[in-house]
């Protein structure tokens, strides 16, 4: 054997070890016990807590695009982002409230799909930058109660239009107040708002990482 192939075969060893086990990670969660998981793994929400509400808009054609970009429903996140998460829902229990979920990470190839029905910066990020949904560190979301009635946001999810800002006025007291629990709350469980979603958060440190097109499962 020529040193050359040998190092061909150790790099493409480590290259597998690498890109095998993040894949395997976020495909087979049943294998997470047996893996090391840090504040970067990617893992599912469900799998740390059932205190959340889902309404994973891409999952159904109910969203802007018209489209079902996402062959099954599921929040998959790095494990820092579910972190931040978890701190900022039992905040939220305290004063009667939970996270409903929107959207969560996003893989690349979703980012594709979608900049491909809608081509417009203002609406999708563009797939050649990346956004921190495809890193697993932003989320979407919304308040309900306990019970899970809808908390007045003044908009729907995916609203493009200014009365979606944080920083929009003409809004009634009752929804001035919840977007304002609403923001408060993620930005002390380590989360930054975006002036122009209301529902939009990334975590702080959500920019460090990397763009990802691990998929998961649908079983
Ligand atoms: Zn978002």
């Amino acid at each position: 054997m020529t040193s050359y192939f040998k190092s061909f075969i150790f790099l493409s060893s480590i290259f597998c070890v690498v890109s095998c086990k993040s894949q395997t990670i976020i495909v087979d969660t049943q294998e997470k016990n047996s893996l090391i998981i840090n504040d970067t793994t990617f893992v599912n929400l469900k799998e740390y807590s059932q205190d959340f509400e889902y309404d994973m808009k891409y999952a159904t054609d109910d969203n802007f695009l018209k489209a079902k970009v996402y062959d099954c429903a599921e929040c998959f996140l790095r494990l820092k982002t579910v972190k931040g998460l978890l701190k900022a829902n039992a905040k939220f229990a305290q004063k009667g409230y939970k996270i409903k979920i929107y959207d969560c990470y996003r893989p690349l190839d979703i980012q594709k799909k979608m900049w491909e029905i809608v081509p417009n910066p203002k609406y999708v990020a563009n797939p050649a930058k990346g956004s921190i949904h495809n890193r697993g560190g932003a989320v979407d979301i919304s308040l309900v109660t306990l019970q899970g009635e809808a908390v007045d946001m003044g908009t729907d999810f995916d609203f493009f239009g200014i009365e979606a800002s944080h920083n929009y006025t003409n809004v009634s007291y009752e929804v001035k107040l919840n977007r304002k629990l609403l923001k408060s709350t993620m930005i002390k469980s380590g989360f930054n708002s975006f002036d122009s979603e209301w529902w939009h958060y990334n975590l702080k440190s959500g920019i460090n990482d990397k763009v990802s097109n691990s998929k998961w499962d649908c079983k």
